[in-house]
């Protein structure tokens, strides 16, 4: 036999070995659930294995560590990863196949692990990735959430959510740390003994460490996923018990243990208060804890703590991690406050992910007071001795200390959680270019002008292996049998395609696997919804939080403006076309919840309209997550990027879509402006208002209404949705949203991009025409996404910031 034969035959049998042993069903009774729990099994003691051996690799080479701290991991699914990087993909499929299940049957089987809301979660995700694939030495840490992200039913149009209890049936992805647990505190108040400050708390609870591993590509290294659970301290409860009082004691534990249930499904804005806080500082005291103990034994010493430990914070929900650095050093170790104060600054760096100053996270003063006290005055500390050394840079200028100040003293004070995390560190960094030019030149430019080496630029990247490999097997094996499969590890490698594109050959090929996806997400779309779409219609895409400034809404009012041309003008040579959205909408975000209920009403009207047929579709896929995006990235011929320009600090949805072959139709704004210097002005579709025309504009007092009476399709389209034609049975539905645009001021500018946008799509349909023109397009777009690689990401983070040696 063959070793590969070999290693599918004991594949095969340690599958069957797990049915019975831990799944506990007979090899032939075994359904595909059975199947996945036992294909899992066996991965995860190879994983346990490479996990091991990384820890002590790590440990003994005394390596310095980064350790990724984010409220949020938007995972997905684990299992088709796990086998690819452990290289039993090929034997696993095998051994599924004597069960007479398809391996992606059985991958379908696991629910995703939706621990955070889009794009900032789906980051730290992909960064994982990058940084085991670059034998990084590093943990993420964040909450294991008993529910992650709410899933999305649709219901006559509108959103319902559900919860999302995606550990009901356990997890085989997870090792329980029975033995790493630490208490975490709130509350109290402060006792001063002197110099020394005492923390008196009135409640605890504990952490408990439940582990990810997180496997490489290429290489044995695995990384670790450190989530933390809340749990009661047994001692808490017991009084009650004895007393034969369960309903109490059953209260008392939920009062603590509610910290970790559920993940705040809310984009950009601060929710849920106080409990939010709890869980910020909750995981934040968790990994602080565990990284000074894992550095103090390895170390003996916390003077060398920056030398051998980089925290890094993605955006600000674990900024808490300064003050919370600072207290332990202080407090616990005793050591001088000068001291501890550099150790923390250069510790720490942060990641902004918001231009929108209303998006900032900041907390009542009071608030804080209540639940952290020590920390609060940890904070004033820190800013006292701050706003004291800016004062001698702009002597006299009380505005500049003002915007500075980590308190904001307008109204009801608050803690700004933004310049808590810029103070405390040695990097801050925006996610594209222009994102990171706009932050030192608007909400940061006070910063800047204090510390101009403080901010830099990391453009985001997504990882190769999920986002082409596992979501596009059609495009990954024509990848492999043109250029090698080096590209998994070396994304630049796709440039050896440019070389194909005058290949008529090549380009059938290319052609014939977008068909395949199509038909692959078209049967997805008739599942979901219901509704037959013809692959051979242009699959034009939005996926993404439903979100005013991503501008769905444009969206289909050129949906619209093409349902009023085409009913005109049916004889006219149409580029059939299936409009496509999915995505989310917060649960308290009204105009979001209204937004999806037009898609459907405007839906339900275009595909019932016997005058249109195949011409035009508007589907909404529902309950938008990382496995319907894996199905849907590589489905789509037009990916629509269409945020206000200086709005969308980097996105990455727009990254996945170019490098499954989909052209770009966008604005000018965050990663969209890099991707086209990479492809090149002809090969992506750019339109509207650029960041400077958008603020000019705004000071010049731009005035919707002007478009509206002076663009007849415009406000065609708006009386249409306005009047009621989309929902006969109550024609004012809609009224609040056109309200927006018409007399609110049209805050992200739809009108003012609107011609821009329907002539641009026009040239869409054009080059859509001439199939081979848009394959050689759309093959140069797969060929320049090399850079946006999260392995490049993450090298350049290792680099800059965290000064941590990487193989890339
Ligand atoms: C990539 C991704 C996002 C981010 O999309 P943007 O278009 O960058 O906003 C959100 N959710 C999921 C599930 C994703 O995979």
């Amino acid at each position: 036999m063959s070793t590969t034969s070999t290693a599918s035959a004991s594949l095969r049998a340690a599958i069957d070995e797990q049915l019975l042993k831990t799944v506990g069903v007979s090899a032939q009774d075994a359904t595909q659930t059975d199947l996945m729990k036992a294909v899992a099994q066996v991965a995860r003691a190879q994983l346990s294995q490479r996990w091991v051996e990384t820890q002590a690799h790590d440990r003994s080479s005394q390596a310095r560590r980064v350790y990724y701290l984010s409220m949020e991991f938007l995972i997905g699914r684990t299992m088709s990863n796990a086998l690819a990087a452990l290289g039993i993909t090929d034997a696993a499929a095998k051994g599924v196949s004597e069960h007479a299940h398809t391996l992606e049957e059985v991958c379908d089987r696991e629910p995703d692990a939706a621990l955070g809301n889009g794009g900032l979660g789906r980051l730290a995700a992909c960064f994982l990735d990058s940084m085991a694939t670059l034998d990084l030495p590093s943990f993420g840490y964040g909450i294991r959430y008993e529910y992650g992200m709410f899933a999305q039913d649709i219901v006559r149009g509108t959103q319902v959510e559900y919860p999302d209890p995606w550990l009901a049936d356990g997890t085989p992805w997870e090792f329980p740390r029975a033995d790493i647990s630490f208490p975490v505190r709130f509350g109290g108040w402060v006792e001063h003994l002197g110099e020394r400050a005492v923390w008196r708390h009135s409640a605890e609870v504990a952490a408990k460490a439940y582990d990810m591993v997180i496997p490489g590509h290429a290489t044995d290294k695995v990384s670790t996923l450190r989530l933390w659970k809340a749990v009661a301290p047994a001692h808490l409860d017991l009084a009650a018990f004895n007393t034969g009082d369960y309903g109490r004691a059953a209260q008392v534990k939920n009062e603590f243990e509610n910290i970790s249930w559920v993940l705040y499904p809310n984009d950009s804005t601060p929710a849920g208060r106080e409990l939010r806080l709890r869980q910020e500082y909750f995981f934040v005291a968790a990994s602080v804890q565990d990284i000074l103990q894992r550095h103090i034994l390895e170390h003996g010493t916390l003077a060398n703590l920056h030398e051998k430990v980089a925290m890094h914070l993605n955006d600000t929900h674990p900024a808490i991690a300064v003050a919370e650095l600072m207290r332990v050093l202080c407090d616990e170790h005793s050591m001088p406050w000068a001291q501890a104060w550099e150790i923390c600054k250069n510790t720490f760096s942060y990641t902004n992910h918001t231009l929108m100053p209303e998006a900032l996270e900041t907390w009542p003063v009071a608030l804080m007071q209540h639940v952290l006290p020590r920390h609060l005055e940890i904070i004033f500390r820190i800013n006292a001795e701050f706003l004291e050394m800016a004062a001698k840079f702009r002597p006299g200028d009380n505005g500049f200390l003002a915007r500075l100040s980590l308190i904001d003293e307008a109204g009801e004070r608050r803690v700004r959680m933004a310049n808590l995390s810029i103070v405390g560190s040695h990097k801050v960094n925006g996610v594209s270019a222009l994102h990171s030019d706009l932050l030192v030149e608007t909400i940061f430019a006070d910063f800047a002008a204090l510390w101009p080496d403080r901010f830099t630029n990391m453009t985001n990247g997504v990882t190769p292996r999920r986002w082409l490999s596992q979501a596009n097997p059609g495009l990954a094996s024509l990848l492999d049998e043109t250029i090698g499969s080096e590209w998994r590890i070396k994304l630049d490698k796709l440039k050896l395609l440019e070389s194909k594109v005058d290949d008529a050959a090549f380009r059938d090929a290319f052609k014939a696997v977008k068909r395949s996806n199509k038909a692959r997400l078209a049967a997805h779309i008739e599942r979901s919804t219901g509704i037959k779409v013809s692959p051979d219609s242009l699959f034009d895409v939005q996926v993404k939080r439903i979100h005013e400034y991503k501008r769905q809404l444009l969206n289909v009012l050129h949906v619209i403006t093409r349902y009023q041309d085409i009913l005109a003008n049916p004889n006219a040579d149409w580029v059939p076309r299936v409009t496509i959205f999915a995505g989310k909408a917060a649960s308290s975000y009204v105009a979001a919840k209204s937004i999806i209920r037009l898609i459907h009403d405007v839906g339900s009207v275009i595909n019932n309209d016997p005058r249109i047929g195949d011409k035009l579709k508007l589907v909404f896929i529902p309950n938008y997550g990382v496995s319907v995006a894996e199905i849907i990235m590589p489905g789509a011929d037009l990916s629509e990027q269409i945020s206000t320009a200086g709005t969308e600090a980097s996105g990455t949805g727009n990254m996945k879509l170019a490098l499954n072959g989909a052209l770009t139709i966008g604005t000018d704004d965050g990663a969209n402006i890099e991707i086209r210097q990479n492809v090149g002005d002809d090969n992506i579709f750019i339109f509207g208002l650029r960041t400077p025309e958008v603020l000019a504009l705004k000071r010049g007092g731009y005035q919707p209404m002007r478009h509206y009476e002076g663009n007849r399709s415009l406000k065609a389209v708006l009386d249409a949705i306005s009047g009621g034609q989309f929902s006969p049975e109550e024609p004012g539905r809609y009224r609040p949203l056109v309200d927006a645009l018409l007399w609110g001021g049209d805050h992200y500018m739809l009108l003012a991009d609107y011609e821009s946008y329907v002539a641009t799509q026009a040239k869409v349909d054009s080059l859509y025409r001439q199939s081979d023109e848009w394959a050689k397009r759309a093959i140069i777009n797969v060929a320049n996404m090399g850079v946006f690689s999260s392995d490049r990401t993450i090298a350049q983070y290792a680099k800059e910031i965290w000064g941590i040696p990487t193989k890339a």
